[in-house]
């Protein structure tokens, strides 16, 4: 079809210029002789005066049209438009194809329900800002593959029907019709294909990789979601870290026109988790929590004796206006979070107040003056328990007053990694990977396989932007007796390490590289550089919180042949 441009790569250098536009009707203001339309395209609006609208009264929002016109100068430009200061001047309108009234409005801001949204989603996607996220998103994507592409690394696909990959989650299965009862998994991303690539001899991979994950659903998460999946040989943590900073740095540069600066700073996992409470802390403010278990060593107060950890955070500023309600909120958080109580304690005259306070010696509150610097009007949070339940709860509490006090900055960014985590993590019934078993131990830790397997650290790192998990990954195993003992720990029989895992751990008996590798996620990157918190504002057809997709109705049944020809029948 005719089209000489499209509507925003007019402006005022283009007056008198004689055009040709497609689009859709955004907004009609009919004043009877003179006809303003809004024209909607890929790249944005443009007004088109039309003079005489006798026979095109009919025009509705969302009609298919193609203008003929001269571009003009408008006499009152408008500020909000990119091509606000022109018009066109139309000689002719035709009509492409009616609308019926849509369900939704098409602007930015809509009103519609989020379910409304997705039954029409290919409406909620004609949206402005719908549609920059799909284009944050194909930036993110140009830019890796640019970056990669420069570094040596080569796309490869890898099967979507496959076994099942060890990432934590439950898997999603697709029942074999040549071989009834057995199933393919989804993957729940590439991992072990990756790092038989590197044995393959590829040495630097990529993929732009789709996962599958049957977990429950939060708003950054969805049962498929993408991941920018790489794998490499021959470099350390350092040289591998080394090489993803200059690709977020790209994309960054590339996508928002940012400047991230190089290195990022590396925080442990257990000091992310002793300052922050969180292995993925928002680190653009600066509230710390505090060690304060010295101070009460020899407290009189039972909730405090032989407890593993006594933790504190100040938030300054808030005494005054903390009322008895929010401090029973603070009790009730902290009841989520498995903690028996809190205590919560003002700054007022250079002194505490609080219930509490009768259970305080002199020397306990001059020892917490002493260590937090606290001042008047300082609110002081004390919780005592479990590390593993006081750090999360100081931490969720960090984040709330950060967005209730505004301490975070619009349009900033804070990038790190948190590296050495912790290999397993303890279950009622053993241990599980924190990351995914192909994790190595780091060296040194080796020897506690056998005795203390808490205890070891691994090369394993996540990046971290603004509180998201943006990525994460790992130096991997390459030998494999090492391999083997870490399924043994997870408590894998002889057999399932065979059936599971056997054709694995044999590859690495042919020469496997040292190799290293991560993950960084697609949705979660467009999400932090398009600036929504859904997940699923930047994936074109998601699914629901039950993950549903409403459009198509997906999951449905099926037909009984179907079923019939795969050998399954559903139990009632
Ligand atoms: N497969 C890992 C994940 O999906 C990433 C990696 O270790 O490369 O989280």
């Amino acid at each position: 079809m005719e089209r000489t441009c499209f509507n925003t790569e007019l402006s005022e250098l283009d007056v008198n210029k004689e055009v040709t536009l497609i689009g859709w009707v955004s907004k009609r203001r009919d004043l009877g002789s003179i006809m303003f339309l809004d024209l909607r395209d890929r790249s944005g609006i443009i007004q088109i005066t039309i003079q005489d609208s006798s026979n095109l009264s009919t025009i509705r929002n969302e009609y298919v049209v193609q203008v003929k016109g001269k571009v003009a100068l408008k006499s009152n430009p408008n500020p909000n438009l990119k091509t606000g200061k022109i018009e066109v001047i139309a000689s002719e309108v035709k009509v492409i194809n009616e609308a019926k009234t849509t369900p939704l409005i098409i602007a930015d801001e809509t009103d519609a329900l989020e379910d409304t949204r997705l039954v029409y989603r290919y409406l909620d996607l004609r949206r402005p800002k719908m549609q920059h996220y799909q284009d944050i998103r194909h930036q993110i994507k140009m830019a890796a593959h640019n970056y990669l592409d420069k570094y040596h690394f080569i796309e490869v696909e890898t099967p979507i029907l496959t076994l099942s990959t060890p990432e934590g989650a439950r898997d999603y299965l697709v029942p074999s019709r040549v071989h009834p009862g057995n199933f393919y998994a989804l993957p729940q991303s590439p991992q072990i294909f990756k790092q038989l690539l590197m044995i393959g001899g590829f040495e630097r991979y990529y993929q732009i990789a789709r996962c599958f994950r049957d977990e429950d659903l939060r708003a950054d998460r969805q049962p498929d979601f993408t991941q920018i999946d790489i794998e490499t040989s021959f470099l350390d943590q350092d040289q591998f870290l080394t090489l993803m900073e200059g690709l977020i740095k790209d994309i960054f540069k590339k996508t928002i026109n940012y400047d991230v600066k190089l290195p990022l700073r590396r925080l442990p996992y257990q000091e992310a988790m002793d300052k922050y409470g969180s292995d993925k802390p928002d680190t653009r403010f600066d509230l710390f929590i505090n060690d304060v278990k010295e101070v009460f060593a020899n407290t009189s107060f039972n909730g405090y004796k032989e407890v593993e950890a006594i933790r504190a955070l100040v938030i300054p500023g808030v005494a005054s206006e903390t009322s008895r309600k929010v401090i029973d909120e603070l009790t009730l958080e902290a009841k989520k979070f498995s903690l028996p109580g809190v205590t919560v304690l003002k700054v007022e005259n250079g002194t505490l107040v609080g219930s509490f306070l009768k259970f305080l010696s002199e020397e306990e509150i001059k020892g917490l003056f002493n260590d937090l610097s606290l001042k008047d009007n300082d609110l002081l949070i004390i919780a005592a328990g479990n590390k593993t339940r006081v750090l999360p709860y100081l931490g969720a509490l960090r984040s709330q007053y950060a967005r209730k006090l505004n301490l975070i900055k619009e349009g900033t960014y804070d990038l790190l990694w948190v590296v050495d985590f912790p290999l397993f993590e303890k279950t009622d019934t053993g241990w599980t990977s924190s990351h995914h078993p192909f994790t190595r131990p780091k060296d040194e830790h080796l020897k506690y396989l056998d005795t203390d397997p808490g205890q070891i650290l691994s090369y394993a790192y996540d990046i971290v932007i603004n509180g998201y998990e943006a990525g994460g990954g790992s130096l991997r195993i390459y030998d494999q007796k090492v391999q083997h003992k870490i399924f043994e720990v997870l408590g894998l029989s002889e057999e399932d390490i065979k059936r599971k895992f056997g054709f694995f751990i044999d590859a690495f008996q042919y020469g496997t590289p040292p190799h290293a590798g991560m993950a960084f996620g697609l949705d979660r990157l467009t999400m932090i550089l398009g600036g929504t918190d859904n997940i699923r504002d930047v994936i074109a057809f998601p699914k629901n919180l039950s993950a549903v997709c409403p459009m198509s109705g997906a999951p449905n049944v099926v037909d009984e042949a179907q079923l019939d020809e795969l050998g399954i029948q559903i139990k009632k």
